[in-house]
C-alpha cells in the first residue's frame, strides 16, 4: 500500500473487498448511478415512497456533479428563436410536452424556500448584425403565445420589450419571458444532499461504475475490485452516459462559465439568452455570470474533459466586452467547464431498458427545471414495476 503526501494512495490493494464490506455494503434495494440532481431526486422519490427501502446513490466525481453544481443557474422557460428552432426540428406536440416539463419544474423550484430565486424574467438579446433574425422571429410570436397559451395560461407568454436601460449593445428591442427564473444550483444541490441525508439514502461520491450486469437478484455494479448488488439499477449519468450504454443518443458537451467581480452599479437584471441560446448571461447579485460559446468549438467541446478551453474563455470575454458590459469596467473572479448530456432534439432519454434497469438522462442545456419532471417519470416508472 503506498503513502503520498501522508495519504494512502487510492490503489487496487485498497479497494480489495473484505469479508467485512458486505456488511456495509447490503443488498441494495434501489442503487442510483450518477448523484446529480436527477439521480438525488429520483432517490428521494423513491425513499419518501418506501422508507423501508435500502437506497444508494454514488457519482464519479469526488464532489458535486458533471453537470447540475456547474451550471448557471436559469430557471429556463425557453426563448422564442429555441423554441421556434425545435418546431422547425421536430413535432409541435413533443415540443410543447417538454416545455410543459419545464413550467411544472419551474413552479415546483419557485416553491422551494432557501435557494436564492430571483424572478426577473427571461430575455433573448440580438446582436445588430442579427436584426434580420429577430424581425423573422417577432412576426411568428403571436402564433408561438397562441401555442404556449395551453402551457401557461397567458395570451403573452412572451413580448417585445426596449431593454435600453440595460445599457448593452444589442438591438434595443428585446423578446422577453416573466415565467423563467434564477436561482443558486449550489443551495438546491445542498438543499438535495439534506433531504437524502434526513431519508437515510447512502450518497458516496468517487465511485466511477465501470460495468454493471445481471444477477440472479437484480444487477451487480463493479467499481475496481468493489461490486455492489442491487434489485434495481437507475441510471441517471447524464453528460457519460455513452460510456454505461450503447447507442444512448446522448454526448456530452461541454459548457463553459465565467464570473465577473462584483460590479459598480450593474446596470442589468435577469436571464439572458443569445444566438439561440449558445450564450447565456445572467446577473448573480451584482456579478455578471456569462456562459456558451460552445458552437464555436463543437467537436472539441464533445468531451467529458472538466477543463476551460483558451478559446472559449477568450471568446466570452471578448462577447461580454463588446456586447453585455461596453460601458462598466470588469474583470473576472473564477470560471469553470461543466458537461451536458445532448439528446438533439428529443428531450431526455426515460425509459426502461430491461427488467429492474431504467435510464433518466439526456437532460440538455435545460435540467435545472426540468430534472424534476425526469425524477418523476423515472420513479413512476421503477414503482410501476413494484409488485409486494
Ligand atoms: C455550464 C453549464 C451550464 C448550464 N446551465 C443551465 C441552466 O442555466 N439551466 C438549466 O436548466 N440547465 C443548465 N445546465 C444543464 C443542467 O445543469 C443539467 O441538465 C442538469 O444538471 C442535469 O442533471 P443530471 O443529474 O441529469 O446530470 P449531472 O448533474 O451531470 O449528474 C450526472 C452524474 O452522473 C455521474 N456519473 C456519470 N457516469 C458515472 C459512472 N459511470 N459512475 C458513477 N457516476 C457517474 C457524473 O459524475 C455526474 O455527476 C447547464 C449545464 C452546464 C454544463
Amino acid at each position: 500500500m503506498g503513502i503520498i503526501g501522508g495519504r494512502y494512495a487510492i490503489n487496487q490493494e485498497i479497494c480489495n473487498m473484505s469479508f467485512w464490506n458486505s456488511f456495509i455494503h447490503p443488498k441494495y434495494d434501489a442503487f442510483i448511478i450518477g448523484a446529480g440532481f436527477t439521480g438525488l431526486r429520483t432517490a428521494i422519490l423513491l425513499q419518501l415512497k418506501h422508507p423501508e427501502w435500502n437506497v444508494k446513490v454514488v457519482d464519479a466525481l469526488p464532489v458535486g456533479a458533471l453537470a447540475s453544481t456547474r451550471n448557471a443557474g436559469f430557471g429556463c422557460f425557453g426563448s422564442p428563436g429555441e423554441i421556434l428552432s425545435d418546431l422547425e426540428k421536430g413535432g409541435e406536440r413533443d415540443v410543447v410536452r417538454l416545455i410543459q416539463s419545464r413550467f411544472r419544474g419551474i413552479q415546483k423550484l419557485q416553491q422551494i424556500g432557501g435557494i436564492d430565486v430571483e424572478i426577473e424574467g427571461g430575455y433573448e438579446v440580438f446582436i445588430p448584425e442579427k436584426e434580420s433574425e429577430f424581425r423573422r422571429i417577432e412576426k411568428s410570436l403571436p402564433e408561438l403565445n397562441r401555442l404556449l397559451k395551453e402551457v401557461t395560461g397567458s395570451d403573452q407568454t412572451y413580448l417585445v420589450k426596449d431593454i435600453s436601460g440595460f445599457k448593452m449593445n444589442f438591438l434595443q428591442s428585446a423578446f422577453y419571458t416573466p415565467f423563467e427564473f434564477q436561482l443558486n444550483p449550489g443551495l438546491l444541490y445542498r438543499k438535495l444532499l439534506e433531504d437524502s441525508n434526513r431519508l437515510g439514502i447512502d450518497v458516496q461520491y468517487s465511485v466511477e461504475i465501470t460495468n454493471y450486469s445481471k444477477s440472479n437478484t437484480g444487477w451487480e455494479m463493479n467499481f475496481g475490485h468493489i461490486s455492489f448488488q442491487s434489485q434495481r439499477l437507475i441510471i441517471c449519468s447524464n453528460g457519460n452516459t455513452s460510456k454505461l450504454l450503447e447507442q444512448s443518443e446522448i454526448s456530452p458537451a461541454r459548457g463553459q462559465i465565467i464570473l465577473t467581480q462584483p460590479i459598480k452599479e450593474l446596470p442589468l437584471k435577469g436571464n439572458f439568452h443569445s444566438h439561440e441560446g449558445y450564450y447565456y448571461f445572467r446577473n448573480v447579485g451584482n456579478r455578471m455570470l456569462i456562459g456558451g460559446a460552445r458552437h464555436l468549438d463543437i467537436s472539441g467541446e464533445t468531451t467529458t474533459e472538466l477543463e476551460t478551453s483558451e478559446i472559449i474563455m477568450n471568446h466570452l470575454q471578448s462577447f461580454t466586452s463588446r456586447y453585455i458590459l461596453p460601458q462598466n469596467s470588469w474583470s473576472i473572479d473564477t470560471s469553470w467547464a461543466g458537461i451536458m448530456g445532448r439528446r438533439s432534439g428529443k428531450g431526455p432519454l426515460i425509459k426502461e431498458l430491461d427488467t429492474n434497469l431504467w435510464v433518466g438522462a439526456g437532460l440538455s442545456g435545460m435540467g435545472v427545471a426540468l430534472s424534476e419532471s425526469v425524477a418523476e417519470q423515472l420513479a413512476e416508472l421503477v414503482l410501476s414495476n413494484y409488485s409486494q
